[in-house]
């Protein structure tokens, strides 16, 4: 990007510096991308569909970067473009499967931990030195409640899901005494468009089937405005942990799945 941040006003983008949110081209983070242009972000989108990416940039005013989060040159070549990031938020990651343990496809299971493991670490460690450069910076990885309490059908996805929070919860220790913030967002039910097809392998009826009767799932506009309550506390507030569920959703299998409110939104 030219002139390190490739925005207008100076390096630093928007008023409250630049933010880059991987998985943004759909769901929860084209949603936390809109969240942080309006909170005042400058905001890198960036994924692997460069259409839906260039609707994204619009919408927020920031930059659209294709980007493959398994792919280490590509996460280069994003490095060497910005030198001051106020904001990571690793949002890339899906689940893909849903059978047994005994059952599993190993290489779903090692796609799934490249994607929402190693992508969140390639793209930490490529850009650390950018965030601490500006005086502080703060990584926003998006876990999940599955990262917090194991179900049936979940172990590849439970699995990787903790390693991330693992992960985060290190990150946080290594970077003590640097001023750089560490959160975990944990969300629970979200019905996003594409992120249960992906799990169900493109079978629309088992994908609806999670989402049914449920009043009122967690909306990907819900999860962004969690991320941005985190991104938008003083520079010394640091949230570790911030677990959000739909109050049809009690824990990860106790849903209710019928109607709790008299009228859609109170
Ligand atoms: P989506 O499937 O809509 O979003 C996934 C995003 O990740 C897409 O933008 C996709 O873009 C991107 N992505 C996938 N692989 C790569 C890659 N290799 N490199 C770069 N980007 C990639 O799902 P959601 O918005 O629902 O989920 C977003 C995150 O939230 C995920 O980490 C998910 O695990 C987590 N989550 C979701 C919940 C839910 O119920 N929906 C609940 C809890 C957590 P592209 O294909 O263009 O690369």
């Amino acid at each position: 990007m030219a002139g390190g941040s490739g925005f207008p006003g100076g390096p630093a983008g928007g008023a409250r510096g630049i933010a880059v949110v991987t998985g943004a081209s759909s769901g929860i983070g084209a949603a936390t991308s809109r969240a942080l242009g309006a909170a005042g972000f400058a905001v890198v989108a960036a994924a692997r569909r460069a259409d839906r990416l260039a609707e994204v940039a619009a919408q927020t005013g920031g930059r659209a970067v294709v980007l493959d989060v398994t792919d280490a040159a590509s996460v280069e070549s994003l490095r060497a473009g910005v030198d001051d990031v106020a904001l990571l938020v690793n949002c890339a990651g899906g689940a893909f499967g849903v059978d047994p343990v005994a059952l599993a496809d190993a290489g779903e299971w090692s796609r799934m931990y490249d994607v929402n493991v190693l992508g969140a670490q390639r793209m930490i460690r490529a850009l650390l030195p950018a965030l601490e450069s500006g005086g502080g910076g703060h990584v926003i990885n998006i876990g999940s409640t599955a990262g917090h309490g194991a179900y049936a059908g979940g172990g590849g996805y439970c699995g990787v899901k903790a390693a991330l929070s693992s992960l985060t919860r290190s990150m946080r220790l290594e970077l003590n005494g640097r001023p750089v913030r560490v959160t975990e967002i944990a969300p629970g039910m979200v019905a996003t468009d594409e992120f249960s097809l992906n799990r169900y392998r493109g079978d629309r009826a088992a994908a609806d089937r999670v989402y049914a009767g449920v009043d009122q799932p967690l909306t990907a506009d819900d999860v962004a405005s969690c991320v941005t309550f985190a991104a938008t506390l003083p520079a010394h507030v640091d949230v570790d942990l911030l677990v959000v569920r739909p109050v049809a959703q009690a824990d990860n299998v106790t849903v209710a799945r019928h109607p709790l409110h008299a009228s859609g939104d109170r």
